[in-house]
């Protein structure tokens, strides 16, 4: 075996065993917080309130380390496919980077407040601050060797690694990325600029390549095989589409995902059969109308209502931040059937509101009943080409057959909401994977062009550090998500979709930062490209499932059950 081989195997090794021992400290906060919020046997969700900050922190540090384990298998999996004895490659590199990274800022969020997460003094010189783990950290992260890797990077054109995807995917994304840069690019700003809906240009263009019917199986009329799903397909497509623009592509697939998901794990045959060979041909388009003016985190409380009329239910209330409202022919829209307020989620139902498509800032429909929908989009400091718009409906008819689910629907439109947003999570993640891509390679191309006292930028130690951590950053979440959605595949990682989601959205409000900063005064110009990323980029925290709201009842709450299975 070669030395540099022993090298690499060594360090990948290293990396393993120190994040083996940041888990068991994890692993011994979450079974500290087990003990503090289980009642009966059951994790309460009062006492969970009372433990937060504790909850968000674990839940941000599982993620950490799920994100790590992930890209060190992926490494693996490059040296496998390339030159097995040949010296430590980049995604390596990267993957040790990411990996230090990972554990100093767990541990930085454990140590703080070790009592608070049940941690004594004695567990963490075994873990934590064992002698191991810190060298290995200490090595990986001196100043030396990571701008070593920045200036790698900064040779590298925005490339920070091999995809690892297979003949089907990899010619999806050289499609989609040509698309992007084709059609999508040149559109993007003065999309962003002018406030504009999203032109037919680019819905033609992604309707003729199959865009809509990613995620709907083939006897629906979809491009997915009908006992597969494939995340994956829809991850690379929403990742290539996303790099052109967040609010101008990439987020058109996840309207059809969330509904897709909705009609297949409520809807009748019929039903089925009626709406999802025209959602995958986007005729008509579809948005969502779930969040209210009072209640958007707070499902359960919602109070937009749907009476019985003769032939089907009338509609009454008001939603908010229905994107793509005004363009959709369809909404899906969850309401209250039963109005009895105690019966909380188990009295919504979910809908299918037929209305006219429009390009305008306002709508209004009238039914020839009387019933009243209208419109009116909000303005937002990103995100922009779809709108999102408040949404009033008053006497509104919906007929029978429109109910999700048909009669046996009612009552269920929460659980079909949650299936539908199981695919919004992953396929936000992919949205921010592609948004940092686009905001990486600005960063690393003006890194090169821009001469200040007499440099280039990327000559200077300090952006090269910041080269490194953005590549492995960037990196890191691709192979996550790209690892979730395999195991999504599988009909797995329900909760690693959120933590990916969680982890993924948060990194990209740092990377698209980072490379604003590192354009100057020109990353705040509305010109640049890269001032839109950074403002594209906060949005992905707070919709899909807002950060916190993930954090303390999605993924806290699983690791807590998680870790009740593990000791039964
Ligand atoms: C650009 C954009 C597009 C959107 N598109 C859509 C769409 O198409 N369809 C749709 O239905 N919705 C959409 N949304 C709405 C989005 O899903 C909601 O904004 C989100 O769910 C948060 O709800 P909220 O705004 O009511 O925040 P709130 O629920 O009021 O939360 C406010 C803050 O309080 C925190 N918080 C809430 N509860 C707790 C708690 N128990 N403990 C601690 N902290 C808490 C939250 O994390 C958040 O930081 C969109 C939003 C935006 C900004």
């Amino acid at each position: 075996m070669s030395e540099q081989l022993i090298q690499a195997e060594q360090l990948m090794q290293q990396a393993r065993r120190s994040l083996a021992a940041t888990e068991k400290a994890l692993n011994t906060a979450i079974k500290s917080l087990r003990e503090h919020t289980l009642v009966d046997g059951r994790v309460s969700a009062s006492k969970l309130d009372d433990y937060q900050l504790v909850s968000y922190d674990t839940a941000l540090s599982a993620a950490e380390a799920a994100g790590a384990w992930f890209v060190l298998d992926y490494a693996e999996r490059v040296r496998d496919q390339g030159d097995p004895s040949g010296p430590i490659m980049l995604e390596e590199r990267c993957a040790l980077l990411f990996t230090a990274e990972a554990i100093e800022s767990i541990r930085a969020r454990l140590e703080l407040r070790p009592q608070d997460y049940g941690l004594t003094r004695d567990m963490l010189a075994k873990t934590l601050d064992s002698e191991s783990l810190q060298a290995f950290c200490s090595e990986q992260l001196a100043v030396e060797r990571m701008a070593e890797l920045g200036k790698t990077i900064a040779d590298m054109d925005g490339r920070s690694g091999a995809y690892l995807l297979d003949d089907d995917h990899e010619m999806m994304r050289d499609t989609f990325r040509r698309f992007a840069n084709d059609v999508v690019m040149p559109l993007a700003e003065d999309i962003h600029r002018e406030d504009l809906i999203i032109p037919d240009e680019i819905l033609d263009g992604l309707t003729e390549l199959g865009c809509f019917g990613l995620s709907i199986p083939e006897r629906f009329g979809g491009l997915q095989a009908d006992d597969q799903e494939d995340n994956m397909g829809m991850i690379v497509v929403t990742e290539e589409l996303s790099r052109g623009s967040l609010g101008a592509a990439g987020s058109l697939i996840t309207r059809p995902e969330i509904l897709t998901r909705a009609l297949l794990k409520g809807g009748t045959e019929e039903q089925k059969l009626k709406w999802l060979p025209r959602l995958a041909e986007a005729d008509p388009l579809c948005a969502v109308a779930v969040t209210e003016p009072n209640y958007g985190s707070d499902v359960a409380g919602m109070r937009c209502k749907a009476s019985r009329t003769e032939g089907g239910w009338l509609i009454d209330g008001a939603k908010t931040w229905c994107t793509f409202g005004g363009k959709a022919g369809v909404l899906l829209l969850l309401a209250r059937t039963d109005p009895d307020l105690a019966k909380g989620h188990k009295g919504l139902s979910m809908f299918l509101v037929e209305k006219p498509s429009t390009d305008g800032h306002e709508f209004k429909h009238e039914q020839e009943g009387g019933g009243v929908i209208t419109g009116k989009a909000i303005s937002t400091i990103g995100y922009r080409g779809m709108h999102s718009y408040d949404v009033f409906f008053d006497n509104y008819f919906v007929p029978e057959e429109n109910l999700l689910g048909g009669p046996n629907g009612e009552g269920k439109g929460f659980y079909f909401t949650m299936a539908g947003f199981a695919g919004g999570r992953i396929q936000t993640a992919a949205r921010a994977v592609g948004l940092m891509q686009a905001a990486f390679e600005r960063a690393v191309s003006y890194a090169d062009e821009r001469q200040v006292f007499g440099n280039s930028i990327n000559k200077y130690q300090l952006t090269q550090v910041k080269l490194a951590r953005l590549a492995a950053y960037l990196l890191a979440s691709r192979q996550f998500t790209y690892s979730v959605g395999r195991l999504m595949d599988q009909g797995k990682g329900e909760m690693e979709a959120s933590m990916v989601k969680f982890f993924t959205c948060k990194t990209a409000e740092w990377v698209t930062r980072e490379a604003q900063q590192i354009h100057g005064g020109m990353g705040y110009a509305e010109e640049m490209p890269v001032s839109r990323y950074f403002l594209d980029a906060r949005v992905l925290s707070i919709f899909e499932g807002v950060e916190e709201i993930l954090a303390l009842k999605v993924i806290a709450r699983a690791l807590i059950d998680r870790a009740g299975e593990a000791d039964a």
